[in-house]
């Protein structure tokens, strides 16, 4: 038997795991390893720095997490020991709160920094020796300044969607960072797209890696999408029926400024949703009531920004729907992978108007496959969006039976350099997942 049938056929049990983790593991629910857990987590206890390409919903916070934890309990010692930085506060707090469900059986501690809220409780928190450190570049930076969290006994080292640390802004305070950490060290990078800057950080930071590579190129298996043509002035009216819908439970709608994803809250709100708005200029504690709001039902619309809901997890999302087109095609898999979680199914809608023609084509031509056009009844449209080449889609989408939603290639360790797009152009090795 292979080593991943093995696993497979013993779930998490074949990894050697500590038990403690085990029982965490079973405490959360999860019976069979995701395809990147299989890949990521015997590399990582084993002590190799880990390339992985993949998006978030895959999986990929409990493939370092629970190495790194593993690690972790072999032997104690005071920490700081692991650094896990992340992008956004959303993210860092819901990376915390997996480690803290892994780690439920363990009394290995953890705090999570990040800006918007003050330092106090943070410094407390590691003055009581955590082991574990959870944050955003930014604070997490300024406590290493003002030597109130010292990074020389760190081990593993995750950067977590480290593409969005480069859109953000993020590479200089990563790179400041680094340099207060101990040389010998394990690296774990994950990332959902290789720009060339994170391509370069990757060479620099990692050797010989364990390339992790889950096709991420064509949205999930289980997301039905679809582009709706609508002129800008009656996309309002749309999507109030859309959202009228019996079908739609939950839904979260992207606009594309901050400024109309708070009218567009407050119109929906006016009309009788249970709507919030998630946006970049409301304060920390606004952002975690939507959160929470969202989370637990009392809303069942989030109208939020690319940079606000970087990293949402929440499961049971029936829609997205993208009010106005993402900035860049890459934009679009963040999006709608917000729904069809896990296993569940989900629909992603775009409303495009006539000014959008250049993004549908960058975004099937990214995807590598026409986006399905839709119609709703009363909103006909009086305008054409051609797709620029209607080739076959490749591999196995939806509706054409079979096909998880993981169809994951792997390439040869130690080859950091590659690019969504040519990934997309020279398809490698796949297979099902
Ligand atoms: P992530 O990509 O880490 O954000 O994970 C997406 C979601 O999948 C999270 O809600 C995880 O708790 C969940 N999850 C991760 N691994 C498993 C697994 N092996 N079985 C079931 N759920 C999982």
């Amino acid at each position: 038997m292979t080593a991943s049938a093995t696993i497979a056929s013993t779930g998490f049990d074949g990894f050697g795991l500590d038990k403690a983790l085990i029982r965490g593991i079973r405490a959360l629910g999860f019976e069979t390893p995701r395809t990147i857990q299989f890949e990521t987590i015997p590399a990582g206890l084993e002590g190799r720095d880990v390339l992985g390409l993949a998006q978030t919903g895959t999986g990929k916070t409990a493939a370092f997490a629970l190495p790194l934890l593993d690690r972790l309990l072999e032997e104690r010692r005071k920490g700081p020991r692991a650094l896990v930085l992340a992008p956004t506060r959303e993210l860092a707090s819901q990376i915390e709160a997996e480690i803290a469900a892994l780690s439920k059986f363990t009394s290995l501690k953890r705090v999570t920094i990040y800006g918007g809220v003050s330092m106090h409780n943070q410094i407390r928190a590691l003055r009581q020796g955590p082991e574990i450190v959870v944050g955003c570049p930014g604070r997490v930076l300024d406590l290493l300044q003002q030597r109130r969290l010292h990074l020389d006994q760190i081990e593993t080292l995750v950067l977590d969607e480290a593409d969005h640390m480069f859109d953000m802004g993020f590479l200089p305070d990563i790179r400041k960072i680094l340099a207060a950490l101990p040389e010998r060290r394990q690296n774990l990078l994950f990332s959902a797209t290789m720009p060339r800057e994170i391509r370069k950080l990757a060479d620099d930071l990692l050797t010989d890696p364990y390339v992790v590579e889950l096709e991420n190129l064509a949205p999930v298996g289980t997301i039905d999408h679809a582009l709706i043509l609508i002129p800008e002035k009656r996309k309002r009216a749309l999507l109030e029926h859309v959202l009228s819908r019996d079908d739609c439970e939950t839904a979260i709608v992207f606009t594309r400024t901050k400024h109309r994803a708070r009218r567009l809250a407050e119109q929906l709100e006016k009309a009788g949703h249970r709507a919030v708005a998630l946006q970049g200029n409301m304060s920390q504690a606004q952002r975690d009531r939507a959160m929470r709001g969202f989370r637990q039902r009392r809303f069942d619309i989030l109208v939020a920004t690319d940079i606000a809901a970087r990293g949402i997890d929440v499961s049971g999302i029936s829609h997205v729907i993208n009010f106005d087109v993402p900035d860049t095609p890459e934009a679009y898999n963040h999006r709608i992978g917000r729904t069809g979680r896990g296993e569940d199914e989900g629909e992603a809608w775009t409303f495009v108007t006539n000014h959008d023609r250049g993004w549908v084509r960058a975004t099937e031509s990214m995807i590598g496959q026409p986006i399905p056009r839709r119609q709703v009844e009363g909103f006909e449209p009086d305008f054409e969006v051609k797709s620029e080449r209607s080739r076959p889609p490749r591999g196995n989408p939806r509706g054409t039976g079979g096909g998880g939603r993981q169809r994951n290639g792997r390439r040869n360790a130690g080859n950091s350099g590659n690019s969504r797009n040519s990934a997309g152009r020279g398809r490698k090795r796949r297979r099902s997942g």
